[in-house]
């Protein structure tokens, strides 16, 4: 397995027309360039998960995700590294033809089961036969864990130089941990990526307790709704990469930075305002686009 490129994962400038023309300065944390397969915020929500899945001398990963999952490509590629064994549990039918992740995963050694929908709704009933040597992670890295590693995201940046800290929110999980990481020494803004904002405003809730209030979800950048898009969105990637040479994807980072760009230019971020963005990666997931809807290629 290629190693992770920390040195890579830091926060670069943004100098983009729209900030200045507001006089708002940003940096992007690029933890996008971490890994091409653990990339952005998958391998700081499972680094803790990991070290108790050792600890504990089990010897096989569970965990769910859909057929284009970040969370289960980077736990396989992770599982591989330290020698576990691991099992996906997909949402939906075996495809007649994979998407690229489910081959991918396959390649990396998981073995992936696929469930129904409605079935993968309910987890009522144990999706698999899980047995003693199994270690369980619940979809998208949720709980205690992941909240304690997405914390240690921000153990290299400067944090006192920035006003605000943006990102992407799909569970939660990863903005429960900047705001631990923080500790309201500004604000963490979350960028909702699906319509259940209450869903993610409770989780965090659950995560940070009541002692940390200095954080906000602001939803209306869903786009219809998780991996919802439309061509607009795809314009404004492509315009991003080309001023600012920086690849996004477009369930996750896409949408981020198009809401940073719109709350700047509404002067819901202030003059003088100097935000540190989010590159939680994910761009595997522009595989899902057809081919030639964007000018970068996602890297592989
Ligand atoms: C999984 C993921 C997120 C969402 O993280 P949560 O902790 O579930 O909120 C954001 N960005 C990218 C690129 C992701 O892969």
């Amino acid at each position: 397995m290629k190693t992770l490129r920390f040195e890579l994962a830091i926060a670069q400038p943004l100098t983009s027309a729209w900030l200045k023309e507001r006089q708002v300065e940003a940096s992007l944390l690029r933890l996008d360039r971490l890994h091409p397969e653990i990339s952005g915020n998958k391998w700081y929500k499972l680094r803790y998960y990991i070290d108790e899945a050792l600890a504990q001398q089990k010897k096989r990963i569970v965990t769910y995700g859909g057929a284009w999952s970040n969370h289960l490509l980077a736990t396989a590629a992770c599982c591989r590294y330290y020698g576990l064994d691991s099992l996906g549990i997909i949402r939906g039918e075996l495809p007649a033809t994979p998407s690229p992740t489910l081959q991918r995963l396959t390649a990396l050694g998981m073995e992936l089961q696929f469930v129904s929908r409605e079935r993968y709704a309910e987890k009522k009933n144990p999706l698999a036969v899980i047995n003693e040597d199994d270690y369980l992670i619940e979809e998208g890295g949720f709980g205690e864990p992941g909240v304690r590693g997405a914390a240690t995201m921000l153990d290299s940046v400067s944090l006192d130089r920035y006003t605000h800290v943006v990102c992407a929110a799909g569970t939660g999980t990863m903005m429960a941990g900047l705001i631990l990481a923080t500790a309201g020494s500004q604000p963490v803004i979350g960028i909702p990526v699906l319509k259940a904002a209450a869903g993610i405003e409770a989780n965090i809730k659950k995560m940070v307790g009541d002692s940390h209030r200095n954080w906000q979800l602001l939803s209306g950048f869903e786009w219809g709704g998780y991996a919802r898009y439309s061509a607009a969105l795809l314009d404004f990637m492509n315009e991003f990469y080309q001023d600012q040479a920086i690849p996004t994807d477009i369930i996750y980072t896409g949408k981020l930075l198009y809401a940073c760009r719109q709350l700047t230019q509404e002067d819901f971020f202030l003059p003088g305002s100097n935000l540190l963005i989010v590159h939680s990666g994910g761009l595997q997931g522009n595989r899902s686009l057809p081919s030639g809807a964007l000018l970068f290629d996602t890297l592989l």
